[in-house]
C-alpha cells in the first residue's frame, strides 16, 4: 500500500498508468501468487482482465502461457519510459530492488498487485476497490487484559460495550454505496466472540455484503469457542478466523485447552483458520518522546508518515481511517477530536460526483489530504525506537 501521496504525485500515477491499463500494456511479475490469491479476485473483477505478459523465474515455463499470458523471463522485459509493472509476488522488496537497478521507477514503472486492483478497477470499470484490509471494532468488552494491547482496551476511559448492530449495517451501507469491492474486511474489538449478536452480524454479511468482498475474517485471542449457531453461519458465509495465540504467556486459565478445543471445533465445521503468534510491538512512547516527534519539523514528521507501511485502516462511525492506530487513539482520548487523524468522511463524498469518486478512489492508492498524521507523534513505530513487546503479557488485576 502506498502512503502519503500528495494530489500531486497522485495525479502523476493516475495519469501514467490509465492509457497503459486501457492499451493492455502493463505486465505481471511473480506467477504462484497470482494462480494463487489474484486469480479468485480476477475472476469477480472482470474475465477480461489482462496482462500483456507474465514475468516468472522459472525458466521451464518460459514460452508457455497461462490463464492467456505469455510468460516471459525478466531479460525480456521491455525497458523504456512508458514501461509498467504489476509486482504480484510476496518479496516485493528484493523485486523492487531488482526493478530499480534496471532503471524503473516505484510508481511511474512498477506498484504492487494491491495498488494496482484500484487503478485498474476505475479505469477499466469506473469501480472504487479499496484493496486492503478495513477492520471494524465489534465491542470493546475482552476476556484478556493484554498490557500492549494493539487497540489499547485495557486503558480505555470509557467502555461502550458491544456496538448497535445497526451502527455496523449503517457504516457498511455508506461503505458500499461509495466503494464497489473490498479486499478483506475484519472484525475486532475487544474480543469480537463476546459479541452477542454475532449471529445477526454474520447473517447480515452473508445476505448483503460477502460477494462484494475478497475475504472477511474475525480475530480473536482463542479463548472462546462460539456456539453451534454462529459455527454453522460462518461456514455458510465462508468467514475465516484468525487465532491470535497467547501460549506461555502466562494466561493460565485452561488457556491451551480452550485454544485447542476451538481449533478442533473449526476443523469440524470445515471453517478455515490462521494462527498467528507473531512478536508484538510496544507502539508507546514515554511523554519525552512524544514531545521530541511533536516538535519535529513538518517535512519529518511527514516522511515518517509515507515511509509507514502499516496497512491497516479501520471504518467507524462513517469515518475511514486510514490508520487503525488514529482511530484507537482517537477513542482513547489521546488524541484529541480536532486534531488530524487522516481517511476519509464517506457521507461527505457524492457518489454521483465524477471528481469526488476519483479522490475516492486514490485515498485507497494512499493520497492524504495532509502528509501528517497526529497519532505518528505517540506511535514507536517508525522512529527508529520500535521496541518489541512480551505477547500477551496481562495485567494485573
Ligand atoms: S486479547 Fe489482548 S490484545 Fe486482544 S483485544 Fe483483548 S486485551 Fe487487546
Ligand atoms: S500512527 Fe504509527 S502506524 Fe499509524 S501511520 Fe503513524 S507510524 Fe504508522
Amino acid at each position: 500500500m502506498l502512503r502519503g501521496l500528495t494530489w500531486g504525485e497522485c495525479e502523476e500515477l493516475l495519469n501514467s498508468w490509465e492509457k497503459s491499463i486501457r492499451d493492455n500494456n502493463v505486465y505481471g511479475y511473480g506467477l504462484s501468487k497470482m494462480m494463487n490469491f489474484q486469480a479468485p479476485a480476477c475472476r469477480w473483477l472482470d474475465d477480461g482482465f489482462s496482462f500483456k505478459g507474465l514475468v516468472d523465474k522459472n525458466t521451464a515455463l518460459h514460452g508457455l502461457t497461462i490463464m492467456g499470458f505469455p510468460i516471459i523471463s525478466i531479460d525480456e522485459l521491455p525497458i523504456h519510459e512508458d514501461t509498467k509493472v504489476v509486482v504480484v509476488a510476496n518479496d516485493y522488496p528484493a523485486i523492487s530492488e531488482r526493478l530499480k537497478a534496471m532503471g524503473l521507477q516505484e510508481k511511474k514503472n512498477f506498484i504492487f498487485i494491491n495498488d494496482y486492483w484500484t487503478l485498474w478497477g476505475f479505469y477499466r470499470h469506473r469501480k472504487i476497490i479499496y484493496s486492503h484490509l478495513i477492520s471494524i471494532l465489534l465491542t470493546d468488552r475482552c476476556t484478556l487484559k493484554c498490557e500492549f494491547c494493539g487497540a489499547k482496551i485495557p486503558y480505555l476511559r470509557v467502555y461502550e460495550g458491544d456496538r448497535d448492530i445497526s451502527k455496523i449495517e449503517a457504516d457498511l451501507d455508506l461503505f458500499f454505496s461509495r466503494a464497489d469491492w473490498l479486499t478483506d474486511l475484519g472484525f475486532g474489538g475487544g474480543e469480537p466472540l463476546l459479541y452477542n449478536d454475532m449471529p445477526a452480524l454474520l447473517t447480515l454479511i452473508g445476505r448483503k455484503y460477502r460477494t462484494k468482498m475478497y475475504s472477511c475474517h474475525i480475530t480473536t485471542n482463542g479463548t472462546i469457542t462460539p456456539d453451534e449457531k454462529v459455527l454453522q453461519l460462518a461456514a455458510d458465509h465462508n468467514i475465516r478466523f484468525n487465532i491470535s495465540y497467547y501460549s506461555g504467556c502466562g494466561i493460565g486459565d485452561g488457556y491451551e485447552a480452550k485454544f485447542e478445543r476451538l481449533k478442533r471445533t473449526f476443523d469440524a465445521y470445515g471453517i478455515d483458520y490462521t494462527v498467528t503468534s507473531y512478536p508484538w510491538i510496544d507502539f508507546s512512547l514515554s511523554q519525552d518522546e512524544s514531545n521530541e516527534l511533536a516538535a519535529l519539523d513538518s517535512e519529518e514528521m511527514s516522511r515518517r508518515f509515507r515511509a509507514c507501511n502499516s496497512g491497516c485502516s479501520s471504518l467507524l462511525d462513517g469515518f475511514y481511517y486510514s490508520c487503525a492506530v488514529s482511530c484507537h487513539e482517537k477513542k482513547l482520548g489521546v488524541i484529541s477530536a480536532n486534531d488530524y487523524t487522516d481517511g476519509v468522511d464517506f457521507n461527505a463524498i457524492d457518489p454521483g460526483n465524477a471528481a469526488d469518486r476519483k479522490k475516492l478512489m486514490a485515498t485507497s492508492l494512499g493520497y492524504h489530504s495532509k502528509p501528517i498524521l497526529k497519532a505518528c507523534e505517540t506511535c514507536s513505530l517508525m522512529t527508529g525506537r520500535k521496541k518489541f513487546a512480551p505477547r500477551g503479557r496481562q495485567l494485573k488485576g
